[in-house]
């Protein structure tokens, strides 16, 4: 690996800020490493070079002119391809929007632009966001850099799997049930799902709206804060955007975890756990303590209603949500289809793969008028448990801490052939989502050559607090490591 893919986004931004290194460099550096690892990799859905040359040369030319916008100004990153991006094809993944051009930014796209981050493209995912192992996707999987058999982790596994692979610096991901946190943990790198509403969800695809959140992938919790920094706030055009005001994530990132009080939950630790991952994540807990964290033993009793109540109210959004792809307005159409009806029966036949159909049926059953209040409403009840669960927790912590996922990165085709443990990879991330809750995931450790992530949940947009216990955990275990990737 070149030096410059190896830096980190602090690094690269540290670089660019004294003139040791250009936008350009960067940028050509990354898009080389992309040319040489991707045809292994699969992060990349499209790359777009030129697009990114240009954004370069003005960063270049603002620097020079002494106007830098600030830390991601000239930094090449990626987005998960569900980021609609004006004029460059959006995807979500999916056969049915192969080719789409949007006519316009999501808010955190242009948010991006606008701090001057350079697209360097965008990134593989399971179609709508729908899985947790990348396989999903509609184009090609993509693989973890750590093991080329193994899955990245999903949805997101595109925006993990090119940080580690070194082909940018930064990126950006959605976690609906657990999107960004898995594939950060699969992969070595840090993952912020934030509160929900804290990031806008104006111009991502829609997968399951009361549970979708943006969050920032990188390789260091720097990176992370940096671009939470970026995208975080309020947005006009997305009414469950929050006024709060966005907290200054790189100014808190160094304040340490004395006097940090961690719950852990003992329904996380109760077995079913990978004996190497729990090892990584009770020795994550003792460094905690040797800093002078305190652990103290919490209860989420709710916790295993959270794969059920997830799938009903996911599946119910997702139904609602995709009918809008029906070959008339977005994406794909069944052109020699024989009228209305069987136009729209084909478009969505031929355009959607298998797990969106079959969350499509759930969720329409869920919804269906006998049922709706046996389901939806009773899952949405289990929600507000699950909530209680950790309003309770946060009287007695400041963060809950446990394993992101059960295992480490799993090998590709193990679970494709039963959809019901791939949904269980998600136990551990879910309930955050359910609860509108703050996650991260930051590298812990190993178990047999493969990272782990240890996962943080904090209170309602405390996304500092969790940035800064992390960053605790980073200074002292180091730098994550990386993998040999050859080119
Ligand atoms: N794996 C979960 C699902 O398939 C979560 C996906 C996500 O967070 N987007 O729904």
């Amino acid at each position: 690996m070149s030096a410059l893919t190896d830096l980190s986004l602090r690094e690269a931004s540290e670089r660019l800020a004294a003139g040791a290194v250009s936008s350009r460099e960067l940028t050509d550096a990354c898009l080389a490493r992309i040319e040489a690892t991707d045809g292994k990799v699969g992060a990349f859905l499209a790359v777009t070079a030129g697009g990114a040359r240009r954004a370069a040369a003005e960063a270049d030319a603002r620097r020079a002119a002494g106007k830098r916008l600030g830390p991601l100004d000239g930094v090449p990153i990626g987005l998960k391809d569900l980021f609609l991006t004006k004029g460059v094809a959006t995807t979500a993944g999916s056969r049915m929007l192969e080719g789409y051009l949007p006519p316009y930014d999501g808010t955190v796209t242009a948010r991006l632009a606008a701090a001057g981050a350079v697209l360097l493209g965008k990134l593989n995912l399971d179609e709508f966001a729908m899985g947790s192992s990348n396989e999903n996707s509609g184009y090609r999987p993509c693989r973890n850099p750590w093991d080329l058999s193994r899955t990245p982790g999903g949805s997101s596994g595109g925006s993990a799997a090119a940080l580690a692979a070194g082909q940018c610096f930064g990126t950006m991901g959605t976690d609906t049930g657990g999107s960004i946190r898995l594939p950060a943990s699969f992969c070595g790198v840090v993952g912020l799902k934030p509160t929900y509403g804290r990031v806008s969800r104006f111009g991502v695809v829609a997968f399951a709206s009361s549970l979708d959140q943006p969050g920032p992938l990188g390789r260091e919790t720097w990176d992370a804060a940096a671009l939470l920094g970026a995208v975080a706030g309020h947005d006009p055009k997305d009414q469950t955007s929050s006024t709060r005001p966005v907290a200054d994530y790189l100014g808190a990132l160094e304040g340490g975890a004395r006097g940090l009080r961690i719950g852990v939950p003992r329904e996380w630790f109760q077995g079913g756990v990978d004996p190497g991952v729990e090892a990584a994540v009770r020795a994550a807990l003792a460094v905690y303590q040797r800093l002078g964290a305190t652990l103290v033993e919490v209860s989420l009793p709710h916790s295993k209603y959270g794969i059920a109540a997830y799938y009903l109210i996911a599946t119910a959004e997702a139904s609602s949500n995709l009918a809008r792809y029906d070959g008339v307005r977005f994406g794909l159409r069944a052109m020699d289809a024989k009228g209305l009806k069987e136009m729209y029966a084909e478009s969505r036949e031929r355009g959607l793969g298998a797990e969106p159909k079959r969350r499509i049926m759930l969720g329409t059953y869920a919804l269906s008028a006998g049922y709706y209040d046996a389901y939806y409403l009773r899952a949405q009840k289990v929600r507000t448990l699950v909530r209680r669960d950790f309003d309770a927790a946060f009287e007695r912590c400041d963060v809950v801490a446990g394993p992101v996922a059960p295992t480490p990165a799993f090998r590709l085709g193990e679970k494709t052939g039963d959809p019901l443990t791939m949904y269980l990879a998600d136990i551990f991330t879910i309930t955050c989502n359910l609860a509108a809750l703050p996650g991260l995931s930051v590298p812990c450790g190993q178990a047999a050559g493969l990272p782990v992530g240890l996962q943080l949940v904090g209170r309602p947009f405390d996304e500092a607090g969790l940035l800064r216990a992390a960053r605790a955990l980073e200074r002292e275990l180091g730098p994550a490591p990386r993998p040999a990737l050859e080119a």
